[in-house]
């Protein structure tokens, strides 16, 4: 029986352990934290998850939070008008509607319950944060070492690259609350939709339903430009003053929001979060000491900024395309040469969630303010780019180049 390691047990590497488990692998799951310490520790994430990503926990069976979970039936763009009398003014505002529905299932509810999970199948699970140390006296006794640490220090045993990291800093300041006693959304109380406000030159809110620890809530998750009015949160300490600073900013550039977050309270003391990092693509081989070799999975390979939800997505995504690449694998050595071609086949995908989410942080171009207009006056302008956030690909035939963007829009408006 095959042997693997996996360090980590986030959306990637649980997915990936889960996976390996019931394909007949004998892994072991190294990780920082027991599955009580994330159930009543911090939020991680907004983890907004599409269809393709669902689906691929439906294939492994992992899908048990979906009955509960709130259904997102659609995805909303909003654009604020100026700050003061004519914030609410909305110059565009509209949903599309998503041809199978996301969810957003908080990550202390579903990494303790697919850790449990794991453990219960038979799975070793080892708590203890791994130091490049550790990984070199494993690999040895290891067929395979997977490194899905996340964001944390681990990421520098691989190293940058250059070439598809266009920021060296963190581009958004972020803050999120999980709340209960959010009003429905007046244009559409009968459907839930993540929305997506925006207000030029100051940052992004995003509004989406959850379940949590505590049932069904809503997050409100406010992307503020660095230095800017939104960039405020990195010194508040009281989760109580966290959600009043989320509130007072909604008031005063997404008034309409306001009006049915009045009444709002947190989930729980650590339904709050803030911080920011740079988007950052490494190099998915990482050589310790001793000259073993360990594998990149997910945010420590692709970290994107989360402006587009996508890095639970692509968690999902790689998890599914190395499960298929070890399984295809059979019992040969996983070289350098593997490892590099596990990689590139995830990248084929991953690369157009990058380019797009970079894309998103910049100042839009004319053309891509044309195309956010125009989802207020065709509905399927507006349906294409909800179903986009499932296949991130599909912007590379209408989104990025002007001369695409017209004739996109020419075809549409010709019925
Ligand atoms: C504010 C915010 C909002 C977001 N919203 C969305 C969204 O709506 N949709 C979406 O798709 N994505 C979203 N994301 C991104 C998404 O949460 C991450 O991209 C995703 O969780 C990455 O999964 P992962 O498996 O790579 O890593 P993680 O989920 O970060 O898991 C890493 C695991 O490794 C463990 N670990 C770390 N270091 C060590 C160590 N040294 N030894 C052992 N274990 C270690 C950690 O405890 C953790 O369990 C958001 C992110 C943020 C910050």
């Amino acid at each position: 029986m095959r042997k693997i390691l996996i360090v980590g047990a986030g959306q990637s590497g649980l997915q990936l352990a889960l996976g390996l488990q019931a394909n007949g692998y004998e892994v072991t799951l190294m990780t920082n934290r027991t599955a009580d310490e994330i159930r009543e520790g911090r939020v991680m994430s907004t983890q907004c998850m599409f269809t393709t990503a669902l689906q691929h926990e439906r294939d492994l069976g992992l899908n048990f939070w979906e009955s509960q979970a709130p259904r997102i039936d659609g995805l909303g763009v909003s654009v604020a008008g100026p700050p003061g009398p004519d914030a609410a003014s909305r110059p565009i505002d509209w949903v599309g509607h998503l041809d199978g529905y996301a969810q957003s299932v908080d990550q202390r509810v579903k990494m303790a319950g697919w850790m449990e999970t794991f453990a219960q199948r038979g799975g070793q699970l080892v708590i203890h944060g791994a130091a490049v140390s550790d990984l070199d006296y494993f690999a040895r006794r290891y067929d395979l070492v997977l490194v899905a640490a996340g964001k944390g220090e681990l990421v520098s045993m691989f190293g940058r690259d250059d070439s598809r990291s266009p920021y060296d800093k963190p581009q958004r300041a972020l803050a999120v609350s999980y709340v209960h006693g959010l009003g429905p959304r007046p244009e559409h109380p009968d459907f839930h939709a993540v929305r997506c406000n925006l207000v030029p030159g100051v940052g992004e809110m995003f509004i989406m339903p959850c379940l949590t620890t505590s049932g069904p809530c809503d997050i409100l998750f406010w992307e503020g430009i660095p230095g800017g009015p939104l960039d405020v949160f990195e010194g508040v300490k009281d989760p109580r003053e966290h959600l009043r600073v989320t509130l007072e900013l909604m008031k005063q550039f997404l008034p309409w929001e306001y009006d049915r977050a009045r009444d709002v309270e947190l989930t729980d003391a650590g339904g709050v979060l803030a911080g920011r990092y740079a988007p950052t693509v490494r190099n998915p081989i990482g050589e310790l000491p001793s000259g073993g070799l360990v594998l990149g999975v997910a945010d420590v390979v692709v970290a994107n900024d989360p402006i587009t939800g996508q890095g639970s997505n692509n968690a999902a995504k790689c998890a599914a395309s190395y499960l298929e690449s070890i399984v295809s694998h059979g019992d040969k050595p996983f070289d350098r040469e593997w490892m590099q071609a596990a990689f590139d086949r995830y990248w084929e995908y991953a690369q157009h969630v990058t380019k797009w989410t970079n894309a998103m942080l910049a100042p839009p171009p004319e053309h891509v303010l044309q195309l956010i207009g125009a989802g207020g006056r065709f509905q399927a302008v507006a349906d294409r780019f909800a179903n986009a956030f499932d296949n991130p690909a599909d912007f590379e035939e209408w989104f990025f180049e002007p001369g695409l963007a017209q004739a996109y829009l020419a075809s549409v408006a010709a019925g």
